[in-house]
């Protein structure tokens, strides 16, 4: 923050888990101290989409991040399921945004991209 000091406000991304959502209360109450508007929290690894029939698989459970955000009366920007091709996308150094439209990941990402970008413009 010291050292980025046009920020206007943080997201916060969290998994699913009761551990990982206490750190994102205390990262959102620490955002506070440091008087920036905590723009929404992104539930990351929200189950994963199987590689061999297409449905999902709850990992770490889903829901922590909904909950987090309501406690903390932010936005809800929306989960993203944990996928394969977005880990290889990622190590291949290319945007997985830009091979994978339409997979249920990608339809995520972009939910929570809109979600944020509506947020930004108000
Ligand atoms: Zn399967």
């Amino acid at each position: 923050m010291q050292l980025a000091p046009n920020v206007k406000g943080a997201v916060i991304v969290t998994t699913p888990q009761d551990v990982a959502v206490l750190d994102a209360v205390k990262a959102a109450k620490f955002i506070g101290k440091l008087e920036l508007p905590v723009l929404g929290i992104i539930e990351n690894m929200s189950g994963m989409v199987c590689p061999h029939c297409g449905k999902a698989v709850d990992l770490f459970g889903t829901g922590g991040g909904k909950k987090a955000a309501d406690d903390l009366h932010v936005p809800f920007l929306g989960a993203i399921p944990l996928d394969p091709a977005m880990v290889r996308a990622g190590d291949e150094g290319r945007p997985f945004i830009l091979l994978h439209s339409g997979s249920a990941t990608w339809v995520a990402v972009n939910a929570v991209m809109e979600s944020l970008v509506k947020i930004i413009e108000r």
